[in-house]
């Protein structure tokens, strides 16, 4: 079995185990294996410490008293002699008969080796205890009321310290190495029981925590089983940890978003077919209407097919325009351009709309605001928001640009006095074929494109805001600012 095709659960278990077994090895390890070399070691360091001590204390006064304490706080033997052999001070720790003497030769052998060694000597002596008479190498071992004397082992340490006088003295500090087998085979026991149930322990929490954690998971995936079968409604609610609930979050998000685009999608071929087929019923009409009734070829009808067409023609432009700016294949072509003038230009080629139809358009500016831009894609911008104020503007028919200049941005106001927008409406305005009252007279002209393409070329342009601001009943304002240049 793969490793990534294993399930949590015995993922899980096998990672427990794995730790488990780790630290049973060490426990093992430090416990039975190296338990002697371990307490070896912190016997020798404890010895050397003791003798390290006497050392810097040799010629104090208070020696005996501390030689006392050391011997009993570390049991160790301590004995020191002078060079010419005279006991100095011997610790009564084992001692409690003849052999507490120490004869002249052991002590010089000892020294020997010490003197020999640069001044101290360490020795673990594994010989038969010392009993009951002269000869032994180990004055000390010979005292122990233990049984099992015969494999007792101890530790031997001389130090030959100098006085403050010059003289030489000789430490000898002698320990008792007890024996670690009996300990280590009470802790074998022990560590089999322990190990036993640390095992069985590890597999029920691997059960347990590995069942919390996929719980939620296997619903999460469950859900996401549905949410592929295009179920946009499916909610994500695996519960558990901060993860899970990340994830969660996520999804539904996602989930929103496809809904969203689903539903986008939907309405986009719905509009497309609806604002195609109008256009194109009417040219079909019409032209059939002119082809078999003679007197309907009139410049009227002829006109109203070229209007559709035109229709036709502008909402493809949209679509093509739309598709292009944000899929990136248009480029954007920025350039220092008076924009007040190209405004007043734009407005010029409405003068027949105002003339015939009485619309008042009203353009107010103090100074001529230049700025770095794309020209052609902001006069559509311009072209967008205008024609739209037009179009939805009031009975008054009025529709007023306004340009403000403020520290470096120049601020472009459009005004209508038509019926505004509900502010529910109003962030959705900006979006693909979004119509406000799709039963509107007048909307039924737009495509519904306008302030979508608005929306996409602003946002190309580095530091553009834009917004609407309306009261229903009162009209609109649609702005937009851009830097100066
Ligand atoms: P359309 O081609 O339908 O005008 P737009 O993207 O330009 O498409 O506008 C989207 C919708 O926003 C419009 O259908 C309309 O409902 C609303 N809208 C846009 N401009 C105005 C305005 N000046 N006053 C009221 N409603 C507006």
């Amino acid at each position: 079995m793969k490793l990534n095709k294993m399930s949590i659960k015995y993922k899980l278990f096998l990672y427990m185990t794995v730790l488990v077994a780790l630290m049973l090895i060490m426990l093992w390890m430090f416990q039975i294996v190296f338990l002697d070399d371990f307490y070896k070691q912190i016997k020798t360091n404890d010895i050397k410490a003791s003798a390290e001590n006497i050392s810097d204390n040799i010629d104090n006064e208070e020696l005996d008293t501390l030689l006392d304490s050391l011997s009993q706080q570390r049991e160790t033997s301590i004995k020191i002699f002078n060079e010419d052999g005279s006991e100095v001070y011997s610790s009564d720790l084992y001692s409690d008969s003849t052999e507490h003497g120490m004869r002249y030769d052991d002590f010089y052998k000892l020294y020997q080796k010490a003197l020999d060694n640069g001044g101290t000597y360490f020795e673990i002596s594994n010989r038969e205890i010392f009993k009951g008479g002269p000869g032994g190498e180990n004055p000390f071992v010979g005292n122990i009321k233990e049984p099992r004397r015969d494999f007792a082992q101890s530790m031997i340490y001389v130090n030959i310290v100098e006085k403050a006088d010059g003289s030489k003295a000789v430490a000898i500090l002698n320990s008792m190495i007890t024996p670690v087998d009996a300990t280590v085979d009470t802790l074998r026991v022990q560590l089999i029981y322990v190990t036993g149930i640390t095992l069985l322990l590890a597999l029920g929490f691997a059960l347990l925590i590995s069942k919390r954690i996929s719980k939620p998971i296997i619903k999460i995936n469950k859900s996401a089983k549905e949410l592929a079968k295009g179920n946009y409604d499916t909610t994500f609610n695996g519960q558990g940890y901060l993860e899970i609930s990340e994830l969660n979050d996520t999804l539904n998000y996602a989930a929103k978003e496809l809904s969203m685009v689903e539903e986008l999608r939907r309405e986009l071929i719905a509009n497309i077919s609806h604002d195609l087929r109008t256009p194109l019923t009417m040219i079909t009409g019409y032209g059939e209407v002119m082809r078999d009734i003679p007197g309907e070829n009139t410049p009227e009808n002829v006109q109203i097919i070229i209007d559709e067409s035109k229709r036709l023609t502008t909402l493809v432009n949209d679509i093509l325009d739309i598709s292009k700016l944000q899929s990136g294949t248009q480029k954007m072509a920025f350039e220092r351009f008076n924009l007040t003038q190209s405004i007043r230009e734009i407005m010029l080629r409405y003068t027949k709309l105002t003339e015939q139809d009485g619309y008042r358009l009203k353009f107010i500016s103090n100074e001529d605001a230049w700025v770095n831009a794309d020209t052609v894609k902001m006069s559509q911008v311009i072209y967008n928001l205008i024609n739209n104020a037009i179009t939805y503007t009031g009975e008054d028919k009025s529709v007023t640009i306004i340009q403000s200049i403020s520290n470096d941005r120049v601020k472009i106001e459009i005004v209508d006095t038509g019926e505004g927008i509900a502010q529910d409406m109003l962030p959705l305005i900006w979006d693909r074929y979004y119509k406000v009252d799709k039963a509107h007279k007048r909307a039924a002209i737009g495509t519904g494109l306008g302030l979508s393409i608005v929306k996409t070329i602003l946002d190309l342009h580095e530091g553009s805001r834009y917004g609407v601001l309306s009261t229903i009943g009162q009209g609109s304002i649609f702005w937009f600012e851009l830097m100066t240049a």
